[in-house]
């Protein structure tokens, strides 16, 4: 089927076309400089943003994937999770899209779309297969059995999450927002053994209760107490070594615990999704740790792993070829939307 997708969950607007599992435009907006000053996404400042940007956006994608918009057999719109006064913008152009082109819409969910994308770049899930969701808002180790239909959450982050974690140790360190990237530049002109910084929830009395759940909160206060004692004494900051150490606890953690929960699931195949599946140290260490004990994995390259329109498109396709209902035009955005549900109804 022909798919078009429109994401604006958070600061970019994203308007993706596919046709089946093939990538024919991904169009994104970012209003990210626009909030580095604030040091973090301001909403209002978001909501304004995708207003300005959806209908270019939607025409781009139109021209560069050479169809007629008229021709889409749906549209797939992020219902949520998100901020709510950014997720009504690409709702409400969704709905007035497919009312006037009179095509099926349906509401998606962001994260399953973070999860889905790697197959516009490596074709067919294989299913079951256990899903590690690392981005900005969230943390979270999946079961997926059938991904339009069937996602369980075996674990998640009990306080921040992995790209929280990265945005604040950047400011703790006065590097721009957002810090993943720039963390992880740093991070290869370090140290990473410089540092040994807390790995949370792996001590033998946490692993009882949760296993399968992350905490970087300690991990960043940690890096925030190390920095100040360093300051209090009259020292530089090795910012290079308090980057590629604080990288390294991170995705020690991450990849330890998924390669756990692939193998006590049985699963042949791990699926890497979210804006810190970015990360340049997250990719090769969890790809060595998985191998190692013969489980492959998928990761989309990193210009898909951040938030945009084809991911979202890429879900509806799959939730289309499953034979699944549309979503009734009066569906609305949901900011806390469970990963489980992958489209609102
Ligand atoms: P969610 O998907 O949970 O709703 P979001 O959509 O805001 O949140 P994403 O766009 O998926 O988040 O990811 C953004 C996050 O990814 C930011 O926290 C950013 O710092 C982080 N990130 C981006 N690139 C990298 C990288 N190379 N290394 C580490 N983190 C990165
Ligand atoms: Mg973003
Ligand atoms: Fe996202």
């Amino acid at each position: 089927p022909l798919i078009l997708g429109i994401e604006s969950s958070c600061d970019e607007t994203g308007v993706g076309i596919v046709r089946g599992r093939t990538l024919l435009a991904n169009e994104v907006a970012s209003s990210v400089e626009e909030h580095v000053r604030f040091g973090g996404v301001v909403p209002e400042v978001a909501s304004r943003a995708h207003l300005q940007a959806i209908v270019p956006a939607l025409e781009r994608a139109a021209a560069t994937a050479d169809v007629d918009l008229a021709d889409v057999d749906a549209i797939a719109v992020t219902a949520g999770p998100g901020l709510m006064g950014a997720l009504v913008v690409g709702l409400a152009s969704a709905k007035a899209l497919a009312a006037y082109l009179n095509k099926p819409l349906y509401g998606i969910n962001h994260l399953v779309g973070h999860v889905a994308v790697d197959l516009l770049d490596h074709g067919e899930l294989p299913m079951p297969s256990l899903a590690l969701l690392v981005s900005g808002g969230h943390t979270s180790l999946l079961h997926v059995r059938d991904i339009a239909t069937d996602i369980t959450e075996l674990g998640s982050t009990i306080d921040d999450a992995a790209g929280e974690a990265y945005d604040k140790v950047a400011r703790i360190l006065g590097l721009p927002y957002p810090g993943g990237p720039v963390i992880d530049k740093a991070a290869q002109e370090g140290d990473p053994t410089a540092i040994r910084f807390p790995r949370g929830l792996t001590a033998r009395h946490d692993m009882e209760k949760h296993r399968f759940d992350f905490s970087f909160s300690g991990l960043k206060t940690s890096v925030a107490r190390w920095v100040e004692q360093r300051r209090l004494d009259g020292l530089d900051v090795p910012v290079n070594d308090v980057a590629a150490s604080f990288q390294e606890a991170v995705c020690d953690v991450l990849t330890a615990k998924t390669v756990d929960a692939a193998t006590h699931l049985g699963v042949g195949t791990i699926l890497l999704g979210g804006g810190v599946a970015a990360n340049s140290r997250l990719r090769t260490l969890l790809e060595e740790r998985a191998n190692a004990v013969g489980i492959e994995l998928r990761r989309p390259h990193p210009g898909l792993c951040t938030d945009n329109g084809a991911m979202i498109a890429a879900v509806g396709s799959e939730v289309v070829r499953a034979g699944l209902a549309p979503s009734p035009l009066t569906i609305s955005a949901h900011p806390g939307l469970p990963v489980s549900q992958v489209v609102v109804r």
